[in-house]
């Protein structure tokens, strides 16, 4: 162990955070853990005052002094433009990874999985997430769903990384790119790449609908999965419900320079104050805090104590089963019958080991260099706000502006082809693309000539509210065909 503590900065939170606190650093304390704690406020309070990401300067400048943050829950307000915290710090401070392990405690924890021990790896920072979004007519909104190569290297390698050093054998990657097979698929093919650099470790890839179900009904087929983040998001939780409790399960934010742990739960205002609340989230969630900064040896002492507490039928409220459970404690008196246990080991349940520094192969990594590839500009699309009509009558008006070395190629409303040979029943609304290109197979386009096509466009009445450029890469589209084209 370093001789020298590690500062961690701590903030209690808001409803149960406190208790729940109070009881994680009663066992950090007694686990001969080396840690310098800096308490911030965040939450309720601070969001109270006016200040909208529910954090103030001095608490940032702590963040960024320590790089590690221990978090119990926050009560989020309601309406009234307030920004989500969690988004926020995951933001600004590139905690690119969320890692979730979710396990369940047969026959200790009621389960309809006894079997299960998954770990989920979500990307973090893009996706739809990136928080982009347009009304782009009376009646068509749209959200931009960003996959970005770098982003998606450093999310799979930290899965593989990740398997690597805790001796797990598979990582699943969940995607959906028979849909979506420029952005998924981008995902995908790093996905591919990557997984060739881990040869003792199985790779699979199972579209996300597919694979959400077989992880609802079967999770001992999986060991990490990696995956988006919208459906990281939503697997995750229904991973930790299933495991019995979303009550046990920690989880960790990680960056390059940053990381945030804590419990997956939140402030559960209707129990704060009595005593009750389950500190096991945030208990595990410093367990693999003291992982990250390399005290594998407190790590294990705390997880191993929990376990034997666990199997041992010393339970909260919440996962108190007559006839399973041996007492019903509180939160001090967990916190106090934990500390007892400090040096014991479960003797039912998979004893926790952890790799002693994982800091330096989980953080970092080098990117892979790309060859810069021949990109060129051969149309664009054009979205219209425009009501009435079908496509024939919208290609006839438009038709006459588009010339000077363009063509109108095709015409889609809500991605389907209603233009050429568009059939009748196609719904359309008042959100229609235009699909642009050069005249001659692949004919490059001079930029000049779309700005001239959208200054005709606009003089002929058309309410133009997008463009997206279409470019082909080494002699491959970069854009999708329309639904039908
Ligand atoms: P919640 O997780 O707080 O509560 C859901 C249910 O689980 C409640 O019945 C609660 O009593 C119970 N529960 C939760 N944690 C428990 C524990 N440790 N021990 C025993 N029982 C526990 O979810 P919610 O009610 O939807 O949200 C309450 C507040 O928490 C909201 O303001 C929400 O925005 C916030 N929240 C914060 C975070 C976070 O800070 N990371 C995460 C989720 C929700």
């Amino acid at each position: 162990m370093s001789t020298e503590a590690i500062p961690v900065t701590i903030a209690r939170g808001d409803g149960i955070g406190p208790e729940i606190m109070d009881a994680t650093l009663e066992i950090l304390q007694a686990s001969g853990a080396n840690l310098a704690f800096e308490e911030i406020q965040i939450g309720e309070s601070v969001y109270k005052r006016g200040i909208m990401n529910g954090m103030e300067p001095s608490a940032w400048e702590s963040l960024r002094r320590t790089k590690v943050f221990l978090k119990a829950p926050i009560t989020t307000p309601q309406g009234g433009g307030y920004k989500s915290l969690n988004v926020t710090i995951r933001g600004a401070l590139g905690l690119f990874a969320n890692i979730r392990p979710c396990v369940s405690y047969h026959p200790f924890v009621n389960t309809k999985h006894p079997q299960m021990d998954v770990v989920i790896v979500r990307e973090n920072e893009e996706d739809l997430y990136a928080g982009i979004e347009y009304r782009q007519t009376q009646g068509v909104t749209q959200a931009v769903k960003l996959i970005s190569r770098p982003g998606s290297e450093k999310i799979i390698r930290y899965a593989f990384e990740y398997a690597r050093a805790n001796h797990r054998r598979k990582v699943t990657a969940f995607v959906k790119d028979n849909i979506m097979k420029i952005s998924d698929g981008l995902f995908h093919r790093v996905f591919d790449e990557i997984a060739a650099e881990y040869p003792e470790i199985e790779a699979e890839t199972m579209i996300i609908d597919i694979g959400a179900a077989r992880l609802a009904d079967t999770p001992e087929h999986f060991d990490v999965i990696v995956t988006l983040n919208l459906y990281g998001d939503i697997i995750s939780d229904i991973a930790a419900q299933i495991t019995g409790s979303v009550g046990l399960a920690g989880s960790s934010n990680i960056g390059d320079q940053c990381a945030m742990f804590e419990a997956i739960h939140g402030s559960a205002p209707t129990i704060a104050g009595k005593g009750i609340a389950n500190p096991s989230g945030l208990i595990l969630a410093s367990v693999m805090m003291l992982v990250h900064i390399g005290q594998a040896e407190a790590a294990e002492k705390i997880h191993n104590a929990w376990l034997k507490m666990i199997e041992d039928g010393i339970h909260t409220v919440d996962i108190f089963k007559r006839g399973v459970s041996k007492a019903r404690v509180g939160t001090r008196d967990f916190a106090a019958n934990l500390i007892d246990r400090l040096g014991e080991r479960p003797t039912t349940l998979t004893p926790a080991s952890y790799p002693v520094d994982v800091k330096a192969t989980l953080t970092g990594f080098a990117l892979k260099e790309v060859v810069p590839a021949d990109k060129r500009l051969v149309g664009v699309d054009v979205f219209l706000d425009h009501r009435g009509g079908n496509g024939d009558e919208l290609a006839a008006k438009v038709q006459p502006l588009v010339g000077d070395g363009l063509k109108l190629a095709m015409i889609s409303n809500r991605g389907q082809k209603v233009w050429p040979e568009g059939v009748g029943e196609t719904f359309c609304t008042d959100h229609w693309r235009l699909r642009v290109m050069g005249e001659g197979k692949d004919a490059p386009v001079q930029p000049g000539r779309i700005a001239e096509l959208l200054g005709r466009l606009g003089e002929g009445g058309f309410d133009v509210v997008q463009t997206a450029s279409l470019y082909t890469y080494d002699g491959a589209p970069g854009f999708s065909l329309a639904q039908g084209q």
